[in-house]
C-alpha cells in the first residue's frame, strides 16, 4: 500500500490528493499543515467579499473527508517534523506549502510604519492566526503597488461600504475596522502601462460599480496603445480602464482610486511613519512624488525555505525539474511554478504530477 505525505492544504496539496485517492487503490495520503485549518489561500487569499470563488472550499473538504485521506494540522514541516524524517516514512513527499512569504520591493524606506505586504494585509481582512496583531493604520492616503488582481482586491475591499460587505465574510473586529476607516484616495500603482497590467476584466468592473468611489486614469496613459493589435480579453481590460479616463464624471465625497501607470517606485520616505512614495516616470525618467499614510506592496510572493529542501534562490521556489526535487521528492502549486495562475491551474498541474507519481507507483 503506497504511503504519500503532502504538505500542504491549499488548493494544490487537496486536488493531488483527490486524484491519487481516486486512482490508486489502497493509497494512504497524509496531509501536513501548520495552521490549524485547511484549504491555504482558497480562504487566506481570496477575498472575503467574493464567496463564491470560496466556495472551492466544499470540494476540498470532500477530499479530506476521503477515508484514503488523512489531515495533519498545526505541524509545520521543517519544525514540528524535518524533512529528512518525512522521507524515511513515506514512499513519496510532495510539497504543496505555496509561496506565503511578500517579496520586497528593495528601495530605501521600506521599513517605515505603516508599510504593509499584501501577503500580511491579505491575511488580515481575512482573520488569518499569523495576522492577529496588524490592525494595520492606514490614514486618509493609501497608495498599492502592483498591477494584478490582488491590488484590486484590496481596493474593492478598502473602498466598499459597510452595506456593500453585508454579504462579506468578515470577523467582527475586521467589519468595524473596514467600516470607520477614513479612506479618502487609494493609488495604484504599476511600473509599465495599461498593455502590461495583469488585471482581469470581472475584478476591474466591479472596482468601477462601486457606491462610494470613483476610479480615475490619466488619459495619457493610453498614448500609442494600438488596441486593434490586441487580444480580445486584454481590448476589453483597456476599454474598462479607458472608461475611468472620462474625467467629465463627478466625483463628489466619493473615495478617489487613481490608477498611476509607468510609475516606477525609486524610494519611502518619513520620519517613522511612511510619509511620501517617491517614483519616476518609466518613460520619460521624470520624478514624482505622492504623499500617502501607508503603502501596500502587491509585487508578488516567495516560497520559505525548508531546511534541507533544495532552493532556487533566484527563483524563490523549491528547485525542481519538471516538479522533481530529488528522488522520491516533488512539487507543485505556487511553491513549484512561482506565484502565478488562478485555484483551477493548480488543478491541471496536479493532475499532470498525479499521472506520474501513479506511473511510477504502480510500476
Ligand atoms: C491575495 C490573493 C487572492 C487570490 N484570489 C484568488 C481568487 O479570487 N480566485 C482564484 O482562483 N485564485 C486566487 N488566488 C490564487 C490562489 O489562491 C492560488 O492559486 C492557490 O491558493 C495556490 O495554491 P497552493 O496550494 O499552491 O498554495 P496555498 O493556497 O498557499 O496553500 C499552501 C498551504 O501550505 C501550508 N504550509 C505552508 N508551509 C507549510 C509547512 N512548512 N508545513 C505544513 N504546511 C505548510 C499553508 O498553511 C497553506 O495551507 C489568490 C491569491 C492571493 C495571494
Amino acid at each position: 500500500m503506497p504511503s504519500i505525505a503532502i504538505i500542504g492544504s491549499g488548493p494544490s496539496g487537496c486536488f493531488l490528493a483527490e486524484i491519487l485517492a481516486l486512482k490508486l487503490p489502497e493509497v494512504s495520503i497524509d496531509i501536513y499543515e501548520r495552521l490549524p485549518h485547511p484549504f491555504g489561500l482558497a480562504v487566506s487569499g481570496v477575498a472575503p467579499d467574493h464567496p463564491h470563488t470560496r466556495k472551492v472550499t466544499d470540494q476540498l473538504q470532500r477530499t479530506l473527508d476521503r477515508e484514503e485521506v488523512n489531515l495533519i494540522c498545526n505541524t509545520q514541516v521543517g519544525s514540528h517534523i524535518s524533512y529528512e524524517t518525512l522521507k524515511s516514512r513515506y514512499d513519496r513527499v510532495i510539497f504543496a506549502v505555496g509561496a506565503e512569504q511578500d517579496r520586497q520591493l528593495g528601495i530605501s524606506g521600506e521599513n517605515l510604519s505603516n508599510v504593509y505586504g499584501s501577503g500580511a494585509f491579505t491575511r488580515w481582512y481575512n482573520s488569518h492566526p499569523d495576522a492577529q496583531g496588524l490592525n494595520p493604520s492606514l490614514g486618509k492616503k493609501v497608495g498599492i503597488i502592483g498591477n494584478g488582481n490582488v491590488a484590486l482586491d484590496i481596493a474593492r475591499m478598502l473602498a466598499k461600504t459597510a452595506e456593500e460587505h453585508q454579504q462579506s465574510d468578515l470577523t467582527p473586529q475586521v467589519r468595524e475596522a473596514l467600516a470607520n476607516h477614513s479612506i479618502e484616495e487609494i493609488h495604484i500603482f504599476g511600473r509599465r502601462g495599461p498593455t502590461d497590467a495583469s488585471f482581469t476584466l470581472p475584478e476591474l468592473t466591479e472596482l468601477g460599480n462601486l457606491a462610494n468611489a470613483r476610479v480615475r486614469v490619466s488619459p495619457d496613459a493610453f498614448a500609442g496603445i494600438d488596441t486593434n493589435q490586441l487580444p480580445i480579453s486584454q481590448q476589453k481590460v483597456i476599454q474598462q480602464l479607458q472608461s475611468f479616463a472620462d474625467l467629465s464624471i463627478a466625483t463628489s465625497n466619493k473615495i478617489q482610486i487613481q490608477f498611476h501607470f509607468f510609475a516606477t517606485p525609486e524610494s519611502i520616505s518619513g520620519k517613522d511613519n511612511i510619509e511620501h512614495l517617491h517614483i519616476k516616470d518609466t518613460r520619460s525618467g521624470q520624478a514624482d512624488s505622492v504623499q500617502l499614510d501607508s503603502l501596500i506592496t502587491a509585487i508578488g510572493y516567495q516560497t520559505p525555505k525548508i531546511e534541507g529542501v533544495p532552493y532556487d534562490d533566484l527563483k524563490k521556489r523549491f528547485a525542481h525539474t519538471d516538479s522533481l526535487i530529488e528522488p522520491g521528492v516533488y512539487c507543485v502549486g505556487w511553491c513549484q511554478r512561482g506565484p502565478q495562475g488562478v485555484i483551477p491551474t493548480n488543478r491541471s498541474e496536479a493532475m499532470s504530477l498525479a499521472r506520474k507519481l501513479i506511473k511510477e507507483l504502480e510500476a
